[in-house]
């Protein structure tokens, strides 16, 4: 049994109350770890230590801050392997997504940010005439807090760590109580890269205790949220009273938008990534697809015979394609969505139930489910899931697409495949969300701006907005005359 425990000050803490968590792996299905659900006592003792490492912290030159960003980056890479591994056994995600995927990424957040803060800068508004010159300077905020979902455990984790850090600040970090396992690695490495103590706290615990908490707590003053919409609805309540900033990184239900003109091949195998990459359950995937008329039938054939040659199976092994669902909780979820979309009249064309993978029969395995739709407004359309089940629904027109993706309460990203230049930029102009991808999907750039409009988030991640959240802006006026 694995013992997760709190990082704070600098050092491992035992969790000296009963209050524990299990963690099971949901390839079998059995617990092998436990985590504190952290109370008020542990979360002051990690604000506290927080705040008095802040003076210091945010008074070193950017280089000093970006070394140990850099050597954290490198211990990351150095130690692939080992989080690779924990981070598939605690998520269910292939060995080889997590291998390829989220640790590179998380040593990529660390180098990204490390590097990006030697570059920040600030603004100057000479008014010469007057004899005057304005000056910005952007300061660090003091504690903050980050509180990362389930899906993509390090990824996400570091990539508000990272630049919380780079800028200044130190940080109050609740993970996932479903996959807290990288997140207790981290804090390891992190000490070894020279992070000097009290800089970074990660305490567990669940979400309606711990982090809510540690979210209304005094000493924070911003937090940067990723997870559920209604969890989110529910931090800019809690944190409303006390003016803490907020940036929100919600759910989403994008669209898929598929035109008779487009490159068929790559759309067919990106189509296939934007489903049911990592089970589906990235906030990116493409859920809603909505293929032209006189290619519907094609597409349809095409998708669903690629769609059967997928594997599912233990994340270990290396040729699954789609490993295990995150909880039984969760794949219960996704079931649930599945017998409503049929009780509206859904068709199913392939999947629909849950697998059982031999020497795993504990498992948590579901087929990649795809069904096909007439109307927007069933739930499956207009609900996020987060798993893997696409929908299928043919359109006649630019103009009736529009409207269906557009009708959504989510806004985070959508794709469109088409070779009409025309058409991509009316689309990305007149699509509601935060991000747009045009013949392609999930392409990132670590320096462009990240998030969604409408239920899917408040603010941006991603580049100099992430190192402008973290930081206050404070103007000074020079008079010279
Ligand atoms: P969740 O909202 O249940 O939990 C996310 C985090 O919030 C966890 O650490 C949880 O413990 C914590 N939390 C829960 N209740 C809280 C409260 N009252 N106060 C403070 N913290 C609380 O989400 P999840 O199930 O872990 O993740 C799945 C969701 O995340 C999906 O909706 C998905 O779309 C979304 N997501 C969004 C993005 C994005 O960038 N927009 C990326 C990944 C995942």
């Amino acid at each position: 049994m694995i013992i997760i425990e709190n990082f704070i000050n600098g050092t491992y803490e035992k969790n000296t109350s009963d209050e524990w968590i299990n963690c099971h792996n949901p390839a079998d299905g059995f617990v092998y770890a436990k985590l504190p659900n952290s109370g008020t006592e542990t979360i002051n003792k990690a604000c506290e230590a927080a705040a008095a490492a802040f003076k210091k912290w945010s008074q070193k030159r950017p280089q000093e801050r970006s070394n140990i960003l850099l050597k954290i980056a490198q211990l990351i890479e150095e130690n692939i392997e080992e989080l690779a591994a924990a981070e598939s056994k605690d998520n269910g995600k292939p060995l080889s997504l997590a291998k390829k995927v989220d640790i590179p990424r998380a040593a990529e957040n660390f180098r990204f940010f490390g590097q990006a803060i030697t570059q920040f800068h600030s603004e100057s508004h000479p008014q010469l005439e007057e004899k005057k010159i304005n000056y910005t300077v952007r300061q660090a905020l003091g504690v903050v807090c980050c509180i990362s979902p389930w899906n993509l455990p390090l990824y996400l984790l570091t990539w508000k760590i990272a630049p919380a850090l780079a800028s200044g600040n130190c940080v109050v970090a609740k993970p996932s109580e479903i996959t807290p396992y990288t997140a207790y690695l981290l804090a390891n490495i992190c000490h070894k890269a020279g992070l000097p103590k009290g800089v970074l706290n990660i305490i567990h615990g669940e979400g309606k205790t711990t982090g809510q908490i540690l979210s209304k707590h005094q000493l924070i003053k911003a937090i940067s949220f990723t997870g559920g919409t209604t969890t989110g609805a529910i931090i800019a309540q809690n944190t409303a009273p006390y003016f803490k900033k907020i940036s929100l990184e919600m759910g989403g239900k994008n669209p898929n938008i598929i035109f008779a003109d487009c490159d068929y091949e790559n759309m067919l195998q990106t189509t296939l990534k934007s489903s049911f990459s990592n089970q589906g359950q990235i906030c990116l995937c493409g859920s809603r697809i909505f293929i032209e008329e006189s290619i519907y039938d094609q597409f349809k054939r095409d998708f669903v015979a690629r769609v059967s040659q997928l594997k599912i199976g233990p994340p270990k092994s290396s040729n699954t394609d789609i490993g295990a669902i995150v909880s039984k909780t969760h794949m219960n979820k996704i079931l649930g969505y599945i017998k409503k979309a049929k009780n509206e009249g859904a068709k199913l064309l392939f999947g629909g139930q849950k697998l059982i993978i031999p020497d795993h029969e504990q498992g948590y395995y579901l087929c990649p489910t795809v069904l096909e739709i007439n109307s927007n407004s069933c739930v499956i359309n207009q609900e996020e899931v987060f798993g893997p089940v696409v929908s299928l629904m043919r359109f006649k027109s630019e103009e009736e697409v529009l409207l269906l993706a557009n009708d959504s309460p989510y806004g985070l990203s959508a794709s469109v495949w088409t070779s009409n230049l025309k058409r991509a930029m009316y689309f990305s102009e007149k699509l509601e969300t935060g991000m747009v991808w045009i013949n392609t999907w999930m392409h990132r750039d670590l320096r462009t701006p990240f998030g969604g409009i409408k239920n899917s988030g408040l603010g941006r991640e991603g580049g100099y907005e992430a190192l402008r959240f973290f930081t206050e802006a404070k103007n000074i006026c020079i008079n010279y005359q």
